[in-house]
């Protein structure tokens, strides 16, 4: 019996996205296997993530590293780096920050669920331009001698209206003030890893648990050594405002274990295994009647890889779209699949194990036809 089982809890098969309220995704054994020799015994923590940091920097062609707990405490922790410098005076007095240059600017347009994150510091986000975009003048015009950072969020985040992260990074600089991209899911392109601080970037940020297949609670920030060391000094296991986002031994190294795994990766094969499935998953649905199935590129994240876009004439195929997404979660084995519009369904071959691209075929089939 798993651990799951006696808890009552179904296994879900993912066709949705790396997403965490689903378990974000699977780690592959070989970040396993680095988790549990990590366990067994105990070591200097700040040795430790100073070992794995530089290991990791060198890997992504960066001048530093650091694991964080998920992406979203990078954003925090970046954050108060940004806000205090390596100063120990104000990261001890930290969140209180008057006197502090406390602000972060960012495109009107890229505000999302996951800026909070950046806020929890207790920094105002000063939003330049309207929700289709921004100027050189509104990034130049919301810079101050109160602006701490200015904030990226890279992928489907930002639109075509923003002003170009080239020219962010170029304007930002003129006023020496660091540029950090969050780049959370913006993993493929491995290229990532280093495309962003390459282009100017003070700090990269990733999430750990996504395509990097590290663990669940772990995120990277990579980037400039002296705002890295600001991270460490207000992270984990010192007293400060990143104590509460603990990042243990075994998420360390099994990050690292990831991101070794992840430069190494056969991606090419990765996209033909994504494509050759979405191929098949439209050839074997098209042919039921009131279903058109058809490749969508890029995905939800924005990522270079395809997805199966499902639409359901309900009056032809006879069950409702809600209804198919409902069966599909409730069946054995239960599948989870993304929605589109009113009547669409995405197939997502990104998180699925071997051979579970043919089931979530044969189950979706079978409800279509009301089996
Ligand atoms: C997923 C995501 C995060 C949070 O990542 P975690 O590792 O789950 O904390 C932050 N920003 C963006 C844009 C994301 O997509």
């Amino acid at each position: 019996m798993s651990v799951y089982d006696s808890l009552g809890v179904r296994p879900i098969i993912n066709a949705n996205a790396t997403l965490t309220k689903l378990g974000g995704s699977l780690m592959p054994p070989e970040v396993i296997q680095a988790m549990t020799e990590a366990a067994r015994c105990f070591i200097d923590l700040h040795e430790l993530q100073r070992a794995v940091g530089s290991r990791i920097a060198e890997l992504t062609r960066n001048e530093a590293a650091y694991v964080s707990s998920g992406a979203a405490s990078a954003l925090a922790l970046s954050t108060a780096a940004c806000i205090t410098g390596a100063d120990l005076d104000l990261i001890t007095r930290f969140p209180h920050l008057e006197g502090l240059r406390a602000e972060v600017i960012i495109h009107k347009s890229q505000r999302n669920g996951y800026d909070y994150a950046i806020r929890q510091t207790g920094a105002t986000l000063i939003e330049i331009g309207t929700d289709e975009g921004a100027s050189a003048a509104d990034l130049e015009n919301a810079i101050s001698e109160r602006t701490a950072a200015v904030f990226w969020f890279h992928g489907l985040l930002s639109k075509p209206g923003d002003l170009p992260l080239s020219e962010v990074i170029r304007i930002a600089h003129e006023h020496r003030i660091p540029v950090i991209v969050d780049g959370a899911a913006q993993l493929p392109p491995v290229s990532n890893l280093w495309y962003f601080t390459e282009l100017g970037a003070d700090l990269a940020i990733f999430s750990g648990g996504k395509d990097l297949r590290g663990p669940q609670s772990s995120g990277l920030i990579l980037g400039r050594k002296d705002l890295i060391e600001a991270c460490r000094l207000h992270g984990n296991p010192n007293h400060a405002f990143g104590r509460p986002m603990k990042v243990g031994k075994e998420e360390m190294v099994g990050l690292l274990a990831a991101v070794e795994r992840y430069v190494h990766l056969d991606h090419d094969a990765r996209e033909r295994y994504c494509e050759e499935t979405v191929e098949q998953w439209c050839a074997a649905l098209n042919q039921i009647s009131g279903v058109q199935a058809e490749r969508s590129f890029p995905n939800e994240a924005g990522q270079p890889l395809p997805r199966c876009r499902v639409t359901i004439d309900a009056a032809v195929a006879g069950i409702e779209r809600d209804a198919v997404v409902q069966a599909l979660l409730d069946g054995n084995p239960a599948i989870s699949v993304a929605t589109n519009q009113q009547d669409g369904i995405y197939l997502n071959p990104m998180t699925l194990g071997q051979g579970e691209e043919l089931v979530v075929q044969q189950r979706l089939i079978a409800v279509l036809q009301g089996e």
